[in-house]
C-alpha cells in the first residue's frame, strides 16, 4: 500500500469506529482491497480474490462490507450499461467514472469536484444516500471500430 491509500485506509476504518461500526478482519480485507484497486471491480471480483486468504468469508460477507461504505460515502456503486454487474470504486481521490455505453469499460478522470454529498445536505436538507460521478460515452476503441465497420 503506497502512503496515501494507507492514509485513506486509516481515514476509513477510523471513520467506521466512530460510527461503532465493528472492525472485522474481513472488513479491513474489503476496505485494503477497494482501495488499493486500480480498477473498478465487481464484488465477486473482490470476493473471488480474497477467498485464498479469507476461507470462510462468504460473497454476502463482501456485499455488505460495500453497503456500509458505500453509506459513508467512501464507495461509489456503477452501473455499466447492458451489464447486469454492478461495479464498485473507492471515492478516495476526486474523480469521475467515464463509462464505455458499447464495451463497458471504465477509465478515471481526474478533476476537482465539489463535495456534492455535502453541498446538497447544506443546500436542500436531504440526508444523502448516494451521489453518481458518472459520464457516459463512446471509447477510443470503439471508437476506431466504427470507423472500421
Ligand atoms: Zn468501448
Ligand atoms: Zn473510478
Amino acid at each position: 500500500m503506497n502512503e496515501q491509500n494507507k492514509q485513506h485506509y486509516q481515514e476509513v476504518l477510523e471513520h467506521l469506529r466512530t460510527k461503532g461500526v465493528r472492525i472485522t478482519e474481513t472488513r479491513k480485507a474489503v476496505t485494503a482491497f477497494i482501495i488499493n484497486s486500480h480498477d473498478h471491480p465487481s464484488a465477486e471480483m473482490i470476493y473471488q480474490a480474497l477467498l485464498p486468504q479469507y476461507p470462510s468469508m462468504s460473497l454476502a460477507t463482501v456485499y455488505n462490507n460495500l453497503k456500509v461504505l458505500m453509506e459513508e460515502g467512501f464507495v461509489s456503486e456503477i452501473k455499466v450499461p447492458n451489464d447486469m454487474t454492478t461495479y464498485f470504486d473507492f471515492m478516495g481521490h476526486q474523480h469521475l467514472n467515464v463509462i464505455c455505453e458499447k464495451c463497458g469499460r471504465i477509465a478515471d478522470m481526474d478533476i476537482d469536484i465539489p463535495d456534492v454529498k455535502h453541498e446538497a445536505e447544506l443546500q436542500t436538507g436531504y440526508r444523502i444516500a448516494k451521489s453518481q460521478r458518472t459520464v457516459y460515452g463512446l471509447c477510443p476503441q470503439c471508437q476506431k471500430k466504427q470507423v472500421l465497420s
